[in-house]
């Protein structure tokens, strides 16, 4: 057995089931389990591994209801468990529901090897089939609710938001939506029917699905929605004030979310600052810098070889693409010109320092002498900050380095389309204090860095490989409960961004690359908050 040739691997959001591990885990639930059983020798498993991934990562917040595991029939020490659960063909779906006896060898269903939308609307149903004694500890009710249950709750105060989707009685945006909201506290979500006039006259409901929103003070309205679809619904209810994902208990995060907490400053005592999230701040641009000229790299004590050519590297590009020209600008301008005239091999860091700090004094040009989060604060000490805003530097350039494609010319990166996210992937690897970050970023790296081609391809790769990170973190000890990671942009940053093809969500890239440019380019840069 070749471990290389593994379908699945600990990465991917699913189980990966054992001869020791199946029954312990399927029987005595919490949670229903569907599970795939496979042959990692069968064509067609291999073909399908991809979906089934997709799905997975599809219904990850499903879990404590519905979760979703796969077991290699292939692998020696599973022979037995495969035999005793009569699994004879490849890929053989069963389900399991919650609170199964250790008796329980499941329940086939056949034509899951389907696409993800009707293997999804299939555990929808598969939660459905169960009684009341069986019903998953955490699964909230999926039938729909009546005007009799809905309309005594107007006007009422609550704790929490109530969301009620209002939808055709054949459509699963509802239930799915409710299930995505699992993992979600502050808002619960409800079903009703189309054909339920009272309801319908009273909330003045008239298109389908529509969601309507009762708010913990008592108030009600119906919700505007850009586009009608689970996606754009469960996005907004998300986000709404106060609702929040439910954090993975300490020992469940991984090892490099303590250290990326670690790795950010304290800011707790600092003052709140309003801001507007589809808006960039050079406050952040500058306090990344301010940190990394005067923290990250201050632990070097010199530099020499493939370090001080990543530094020299990384200031050439940081001065020939921060954009505004400001005194940042002229500052990385001033280290660049430094850097290139020194003939030497190796360099005190306290030299760097030295040149920072005295250019600022005897000719003004500055950079902020304290940090200064804006669109990067955290909702308290420890949270955001620095990380934050070297992704938001590193996502400036990548625009500014399309915006103008000539700024390189004459300096060691010219001619590179992919320039910017080569320094990047030598700055992280080399210096980033999260050492756990660095390495997967190294890994996502070396696995596509090479497919870049252009300078709109360096935009969606950074895009692309942040998204990736986020997916990962959601939810993790680093996750800020007022900023928590999701797929970026939201629809209320971009509705022209978001797709959906085959019931499956889809990004738009062309929209995405148009927002982006925007959204990171010199005009949407606010100098509110900076010095
Ligand atoms: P961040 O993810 O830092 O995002 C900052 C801002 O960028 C957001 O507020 C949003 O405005 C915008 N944004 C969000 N997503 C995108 C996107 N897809 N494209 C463009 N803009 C976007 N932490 C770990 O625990 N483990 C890791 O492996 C890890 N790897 C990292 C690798 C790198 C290169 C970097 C810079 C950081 C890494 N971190 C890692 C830190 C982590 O990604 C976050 O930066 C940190 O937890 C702070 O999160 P945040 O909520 O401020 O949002």
């Amino acid at each position: 057995w070749c471990s290389t040739a593994r379908l699945y691997t600990e990465d991917d959001p699913l189980e990966i089931l054992s001869s020791s591990s199946l029954k312990p885990t399927v029987t005595n639930s919490s949670s229903a389990w569907l599970v795939q059983f496979y042959s990692s020798w069968c064509g067609h498993c291999i073909q399908y591994s991809s979906t089934w991934k997709a799905l997975a990562q599809d219904v990850k917040d499903w879990q404590q209801a519905l979760s979703v595991a796969v077991l290699d029939c292939a692998q020696e020490e599973n022979f037995d468990v495969c035999k005793e659960f009569s699994i004879k063909f490849y890929p053989t779906f069963k389900y399991f529901r919650a609170h199964s006896p250790e008796t329980e060898r499941g329940t086939i269903y056949r034509g899951a090897d389907r696409e993800i939308q009707s293997v999804r609307q299939l555990m929808v149903n598969i939660l459905q089939n169960h009684t009341k004694l069986e019903w998953p500890n955490h699964c909230p009710p999926l039938q729909p609710y009546s005007s009799v249950q809905i309309l005594p709750l107007l006007g009422q105060r609550s704790d929490h938001y109530t969301a009620v989707i209002i939808e055709e009685p054949e459509s699963y945006v509802g239930r799915e939506v409710i299930l995505d909201l699992l993992q979600y506290s502050g808002v619960e979500v409800r079903r009703a029917l189309s054909s339920d006039l009272p309801l319908l006259d009273a909330l003045k409901i008239t298109a389908f699905p529509s969601i309507y929103l009762l708010h913990p003070n008592g108030s009600h309205t119906h919700l505007h929605v850009q586009k009608k679809l689970r996606f754009f619904f469960s996005s907004l209810l998300r986000t709404l004030p106060g609702v929040q994902r439910r954090s993975k208990s300490s020992s469940s995060s991984s090892s490099s979310d303590g250290q990326m907490v670690a790795l950010q400053d304290k800011h707790s005592t600092e003052p709140w600052r309003d801001f507007d999230r589809s808006q960039v701040y050079s406050a952040d641009l500058d306090s990344a810098l301010h940190y990394l000229l005067r923290v990250e790299l201050a632990t070097h004590n010199t530099l020499e070889g493939e370090e001080l050519q990543i530094f020299k590297d990384f200031v050439t590009l940081v001065a020939k693409l921060y954009p505004g020209g400001g005194s940042v600008v002229k500052l990385m301008e001033t280290l660049s010109d430094w850097l290139l005239s020194l003939p030497l091999q190796r360099i005190p860091y306290q030299a760097v320092l030295d040149l920072v700090d005295n250019k600022m004094r005897i000719s003004g040009v500055f950079l902020g002498a304290e940090l200064r989060w804006v669109g990067c604060q955290g909702s308290r000490a420890g949270l955001r900050g620095y990380p934050c805003s070297l992704w938001t530097l590193f996502h400036v350039l990548t625009v500014q380095h399309d915006a103008m494609p000539t700024a390189l010319d004459n300096t060691a990166l010219e001619g590179d389309a992919a320039a910017v996210l080569h320094v990047m992937r030598r700055y992280i690897r080399t210096f980033f204090g999260c050492e756990q970050c660095g390495r997967h970023f190294e890994a996502a790296a070396a696995a596509s860095l090479e497919t870049v081609q252009s300078r709109e391809q360096q935009i969606i790769w950074l895009w692309n490989q942040h998204n990736t990170v986020n997916l990962r973190l959601a939810g993790s000890l680093s996750d800020d409960p007022l900023f928590p990671k999701a797929p970026w942009p939201s629809p209320s940053l971009c509705a022209s961004c978001h797709e959906e093809k085959n019931g499956v969500h889809v990004w738009n890239q062309e929209n995405v690359l148009l927002f982006l440019r925007r959204h990171f380019g010199a005009s949407n840069l606010s100098p509110k908050y900076s010095l």
